[in-house]
């Protein structure tokens, strides 16, 4: 599967698609709606109700994804990343507690690996 970037032309702002946003970089309401749907979204019974608090989540904070999942970043570095779950740099790993997402960012600077 190949996955096709955009091609950033300048002057048509719809070509641009953010797939990741600092949550700390947003308004402090939304940071909060952000926050309460991504708790929603890991407690729901269903999944139309993780989906519905994932669409909460993604509304609120303005980027794309491929497959309509967000993920926020989990990372040691304290990152507060939220991004395309499905971005294929983004990573998962599982560090001997629990599993641990990572944004892409933070999969390219330093890659957690699975505890043994
Ligand atoms: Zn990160
Ligand atoms: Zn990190």
């Amino acid at each position: 599967m190949s996955v096709m970037t955009p091609a950033r032309t300048t002057g048509k702002p719809t070509d641009h698609r953010t797939t990741e946003v600092d949550i700390t970089t947003l308004p402090w309401p939304l940071q909060q709606v952000i926050e309460t749907a991504l708790e929603g979204a890991r407690n729901a019974p269903t999944n139309d109700e993780y989906f519905r608090h994932m669409r909460t989540v993604i509304t609120a904070s303005g980027i794309h994804t491929s497959r309509g999942e967000a993920a926020r970043c989990a990372c040691d570095c304290m990152c507060d990343v939220l991004y395309d779950a499905d971005d294929p740099d983004a990573h998962l790993f599982h560090d001997g507690v629990r599993e641990v997402p990572q944004c892409p960012g933070c999969a390219d600077d330093h890659r957690g690996r699975d505890a043994e």
